[in-house]
């Protein structure tokens, strides 16, 4: 497909990209290596570093759009999500812990 425009050493937020990493799973986009400013180093789908829809590991996303994107991020995220991004997974769990406090009933 299209060729990835190389990143590497463009920071995105509190993402440095280090390397190319592949493919992103389910979308065909170049997936990139990142470190994070907290030292952790996660795999980021390079639209969502450039879209700056992706800007941390998640330790920032946590604390900044949980509150105010959670609908929004997951169907960002949820869709088929970035491996190697804690994001995702940390909606779904925040997601899922809203939904038990209110649906006990929802599937387990
Ligand atoms: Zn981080």
């Amino acid at each position: 497909m299209a060729k990835a425009i190389d990143i590497t050493g463009h920071t995105y937020g509190r993402l440095t990209v280090i390397r190319r990493n592949g493919v992103a799973p389910g979308t065909g986009a170049a997936a990139w290596l990142c470190l994070c400013v907290c030292g952790k180093e996660t795999t980021v789908n390079g639209y969502f570093l450039r879209k700056l829809i992706t800007t941390s590991c998640g330790c920032a996303q946590r604390a900044a759009s949980i509150k105010s994107n959670v609908k929004r991020g997951a169907t960002i995220f949820g869709r088929r999500g970035v491996r190697g991004s804690n994001i995702d997974l940390d909606i779904h769990i925040e997601r899922k812990m809203a939904r038990e406090d209110e649906d006990d009933e929802a599937q387990s």
